[in-house]
């Protein structure tokens, strides 16, 4: 079972996704948190991706192409996966249909939300510099200030979560991310769900779609 979520940068994707692990036990592939890592360890790539990113651009496909294609072989996917932060164009979403087995059952998911929920989401966003888990300021906020509940880390803010570079992110995906939902779309591969509901309804409804016995 391979699930796609698609949606605007803050429309919960990596939330949503991280449930889903626990109840599908099938990994979660986060382009974006690929390249953080790889930021984080000076690697050829996280190199040239640091200042597209800092940015709010798209970091280049070659790149980006290589690295989701490298770790989509790795054997913890062979039951399925569950896709973030990728395809964000058609020229990714052909490359990924390429290598996509049909008989998969491929589930593409379309998280949708407004403008002002994202930005309200996204900047109060922390993310702990150890595990990765996702906190909010009002809305899910640490127990303990500046600490994850979950592993004691510092919780940190994006570079790209500050108010300017929210703004180029969400131009960047109209302009070129949006395009991937027609995509699926005109396949009648695409489902659409309200993201502003509570995370547990949304992973609710995901897995409602692509396992209805599960539930
Ligand atoms: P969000 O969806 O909240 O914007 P992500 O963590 O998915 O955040 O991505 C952060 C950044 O990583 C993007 O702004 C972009 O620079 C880069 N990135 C992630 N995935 C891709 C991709 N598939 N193609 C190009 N750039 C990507
Ligand atoms: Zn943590």
């Amino acid at each position: 079972m391979i699930i796609i979520l698609l949606g605007p940068p803050g429309a919960g994707k990596g939330t949503q996704a991280k449930v889903l692990v626990e109840k599908l036990k099938i990994p979660h592939i986060s382009t974006g948190d690929l390249l953080r890592q790889n930021v984080k360890n000076n690697t050829p790539f996280g190199i040239e991706a640091r200042g597209y990113m800092e940015k709010g651009e798209l970091v280049p496909d070659t790149l980006v192409n290589d690295m989701l294609l490298a770790r989509i072989k790795v054997d913890d996917t062979k039951n399925g996966f569950i896709l973030d932060g990728y395809p964000r164009n058609n020229a990714q979403a052909k490359i990924l249909e390429d290598k996509l087995d049909k008989s998969d059952g491929i589930y593409v998911v379309y998280l949708q939300t407004s403008e002002p929920v994202v930005i309200q989401r996204l900047s109060g966003r922390r993310v702990c510099t150890k595990c990765g888990a996702n906190f909010h300021l009002k809305n899910m906020p640490p127990k303990k200030e500046g600490i994850c509940d979950i592993c004691g880390g510092a919780l940190y803010q994006r570079p790209d979560d500050h108010e300017e570079t929210i703004k180029r992110r969400l131009d960047v995906y109209l302009k070129e991310t949006a395009s991937v939902v027609d995509y699926y779309d005109k396949k009648e591969m695409l489902y659409r769900i309200s993201a502003d509901d509570d995370p547990d309804i949304v992973v609710d409804k995901i897995i409602a779609l692509a396992k209805p016995n599960r539930i």
